[in-house]
């Protein structure tokens, strides 16, 4: 069984103009896809693994056999960390139900939690991510680099935005404090929502 580029549920212009088609065409077409065909060949000759799918792959790295560690690592974390992003975007989203509670719990305030979540994207040195997630029952903002996932330190992401260059030098350029301020405006807080309470144990 391959791994297969999932449909993102929405036109490429849909969050225009927060974030562009041409960026939302390749960054699906090209980058999404490559991450799934070099995954697929790092499988090729494990069969044992191909019917995992990829967030089980990714959870315990340690298992996975030496010579395609790292291969699993980077593409079956950008095959994870993509299907992941592309559900938690939508435009004219409210900050709503369950996950606005406890965020305001946690954080105090959304703005304090927005600049938080802001830092971490900013902070994040080269390529990667910034998240929220929920680790024993508590939300939580970490960054990970290049395509690591918070599933393999055992954390379950909820919110994640991707801070590659690719996701946004087409228009914002090289300002990235900009793209993160609008991916802010494109957050699919139902999914979050359902993700959140996914994540309840
Ligand atoms: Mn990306």
């Amino acid at each position: 069984m391959k791994h297969t580029l999932p449909k993102l549920g929405y036109e490429y212009n849909s969050l225009e103009p927060f974030i562009d088609a041409k960026t939302m065409e390749i960054h699906h077409t090209k980058h999404h896809q490559a991450y799934i065909d070099k995954l697929n060949a790092a499988l090729e000759k494990y069969s044992g693994l191909q019917n995992k799918n990829v967030d089980e792959l990714i959870k315990d790295l340690s298992s996975i056999p030496d010579e395609i560690k790292t291969a699993v690592r980077n593409h079956g974390g950008g095959h994870s960390n993509h299907s992941f992003f592309w559900k938690i975007l939508k435009k004219d989203v409210d900050f709503f139900g369950d996950v606005s509670d406890a965020i305001n719990d946690k954080f105090r305030s959304f703005e304090e939690f927005k600049k938080k979540f802001s830092e971490a994207a900013l902070g994040r040195f080269g390529s990667g991510w910034a998240w929220l997630v929920v680790n024993n029952n508590e939300l939580e903002i970490m960054s990970t680099a290049n395509q690591d996932s918070p599933i393999s330190e055992g954390k379950i992401p909820i919110l994640g935005i991707d801070v590659w260059e690719h996701a946004y030098y087409l228009k914002h350029m090289s300002n990235r404090a900009a793209y993160v301020e609008d991916f802010f405006k494109v957050i699919n807080w139902e999914q979050v929502e359902e993700n959140f309470k996914g994540a309840q144990q």
